[in-house]
């Protein structure tokens, strides 16, 4: 037997019992007399006491134990006369009667503690060290109650768990195909699914009316802090749905995983339009835990002779209250230092104070009276104290800009609050992107995304102009800013999805090449359908107050797609480059 309870829990009410723990040297303490470990495993950190007196070669050896040694200790409960209230197995310690070293370690390249000392290369090569830190497992273990109680929800409400493939042919959701080279089948190749998108729609024609996985899915993209080439979806489908279907029923299974998991009741999320969400904050994931909200000052700021704003497609500011007295003039140069980074790129920054002595500073000035000024503060509901801040140009561009400065403005001024979740709905995107340089439309879901049903004969029937004012029947979640994920409705005839390849710029014979086996299905029933996928990796880390997603992955890779454990990707060997057919790129690319 290695244990007869684990390190974490032990209480006062085990006083006298004689017991057996094994785990990991966290720390050791020598007091000349006495020495005292702290025994650590998944679930706690218990106290084991060696006291010279009872057992001078017990304690001899005991000092000689590493950090990270496992062991296995045997001993007696005691009740500590110096207990230790932040830890849950506090009030006792083991006075240990024989203990056995299971396995010796290296001293760790860093510490295992709550902060740790090692940067994020070294924690990932040794991740299994990393792991042992609590911050690290808390996490993983959060991530497997989240799906835990996604599986229960789901399940509760008839949804089926089906299993797809994963070496498949491209589904585009926008991103390029990790492939696999096939050694059956000489100069082939499978990709990854970037998403399961054409084997659950697949499913709803095959009647299974509702599928959920919780799955794999991949994409070769550049690397940032909230994206990983690898990643988890809970991916759901739903046939003869509605939008409000779709929407109620991943409402209630959020509002279930916060309050199984956080103890939180949400209340009813908000649905905002693509078009509403743009106007008020200049983002399609707006984080709507504080307000800022842009005010067009277009009618007012115009015509009185300030160039920049007459010429300017946009004049648009937010309105920073109790922010007047806060910025003195250098912070307002280095704020507008901010938004001229190539990042935001916008061109300049106008600020109007609102002081509480009742005086108007503006950097525009000049340009207008007081009471101008002032007419923009009542409009933007400005109160003595609070200033305006301002950017103008193109309208797109400008809003894109000015969200940034609102989301910058939200930080500084601590209105991102931890533990406030504000989910939305966000509805009503438009269908089609139209690209200028490819000479084409893009799909701003995926091809699969259904028009509104009051836009769907414009798109059969419109022209070019047309096409650009078509609406989606689709919708993400956002949460805090953070688009958590996204769905439609579908379209099920093969008549309209063949158009919408179509105005992608699929010719026929590449739109049957590689979906041919989707819109053939819609030939023998499909009936009307739509899902949606939520991001798994994060909604974890949203859920948990987390920007990064990574820790929320047991073996996630680097900025380099690079997983620095096992050290891949990896050459192969030229035996396995010939059995699969590659063998001349190989040594192509060797000689060149
Ligand atoms: N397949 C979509 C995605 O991965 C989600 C959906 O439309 O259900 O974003």
């Amino acid at each position: 037997m290695y244990r007869s309870h684990t390190c974490g829990a032990l209480r006062i009410g085990d006083v006298g019992r004689e017991v057996q723990l094994s785990g990991w040297v966290q720390a050791s303490r020598d007091f000349g007399g006495m020495t005292f470990i702290d025994l650590r495993d998944r679930y706690g950190i218990t106290q084991l006491v060696f006291n010279m007196e009872d057992d001078a070669g017990l304690c001899e050896r005991a000092r000689k134990l590493g950090r990270e040694f496992v062991i296995r200790a045997n001993g007696l409960v005691r009740e500590r006369s110096n207990k230790n209230p932040n830890r849950e197995t506090g009030d006792v310690e083991i006075e240990v009667r024989s203990f056995e070293v299971l396995n010796a370690s290296k001293v760790p390249p860093f510490t295992i503690e709550d902060e740790s000392d090692g940067g994020d290369d070294l924690r990932m090569k040794f991740r299994y060290l990393d792991m042992r830190r609590n911050p690290v497992k808390e996490k993983l273990v959060f991530r497997s109650n989240l799906a835990l109680e996604t599986r229960k929800y789901l399940t509760g409400q008839s949804f089926v768990e089906v299993e797809t493939p994963f070496l498949i042919k491209s589904t585009p959701e926008g991103a390029r195909d990790f492939v696999v080279p096939s050694r059956m089948n000489p100069g082939q190749f499978y990709a990854l699914p970037q998403s399961p998108q054409t084997f659950k729609q697949i499913l709803m024609v095959a009647g299974l009316d509702r599928y959920f996985q919780i799955v794999k899915c991949f994409r070769d993209e550049d690397l940032r802090a909230d994206r990983q080439p690898e990643f988890t979806q809970i991916d759901c489908e739903m046939a003869f749905v509605t939008r409000a279907d779709v929407l109620s029923t991943f409402e209630g299974l959020t509002k279930h995983l916060f309050r199984a998991t956080k103890g939180i009741e949400l209340p009813d999320f908000p649905v905002m339009t693509y078009d509403e969400a743009m106007q008020r904050f200049g983002s399609d994931k707006p984080d709507t835990r504080f307000g800022m909200e842009f005010v067009e000052l277009n009618d007012l700021a115009k015509g009185k002779g300030f160039r920049v704003f007459d010429e300017a497609e946009m004049v648009v500011g937010i309105c920073a209250q109790g922010q007047a007295e806060a910025y003195s003039n250098k912070q307002i140069n280095e704020l507008t230092d901010w938004v001229k980074r190539p990042q935001i790129g916008a061109k300049g920054l106008v600020y109007v104070k609102f002081n509480t002595d009742g005086s108007v500073k503006s950097s525009v000035g000049k340009f207008y009276s007081d009471d101008d000024l002032k007419e923009w503060g009542s409009k933007a509901g400005a109160e003595a104290g609070d200033m305006l801040l301002i950017l103008s140009g193109e309208a797109e561009k400008t809003r894109k800009q000015l969200n940034e400065l609102r989301l910058e403005m939200g930080r500084r001024m601590g209105l991102m609050k931890e533990g406030d979740f504000k989910p939305l709905w966000v509805i009503d995107f438009p269908l089609l992107e139209w690209d200028e340089e490819a000479g084409r439309f893009h799909a701003m879901h995926h091809p699969f995304t259904s028009p509104k049903k009051e836009d769907q004969e414009r798109m059969l029937t419109g022209d070019h102009e047309t096409m650009k004012s078509l609406r989606a029947d689709a919708y993400d979640l956002v949460i805090n800013g953070v688009e958590i994920g996204g769905g439609s409705i579908r379209i099920h005839d093969r008549k309209l999805q063949e158009r919408n390849f179509k105005l992608l710029g699929f010719t026929d014979e590449e739109a049957e090449a590689q979906f041919g086996f989707l819109m053939g299905a819609f030939e023998y029933g499909a009936p009307p359908h739509g899902g949606i996928a939520f991001g798994f990796d994060r909604l974890c880390a949203v859920m948990d107050g987390e920007t990064s997603i990574r820790d929320y992955i047991a073996f996630p890779k680097n900025n380099m797609g690079r997983d620095v454990m096992i050290d891949a990707p990896s050459p192969v060997s030229g035996e396995q480059l010939e059995e699969l057919h590659l063998e001349s790129t190989y040594q192509g690319e060797a000689e060149g």
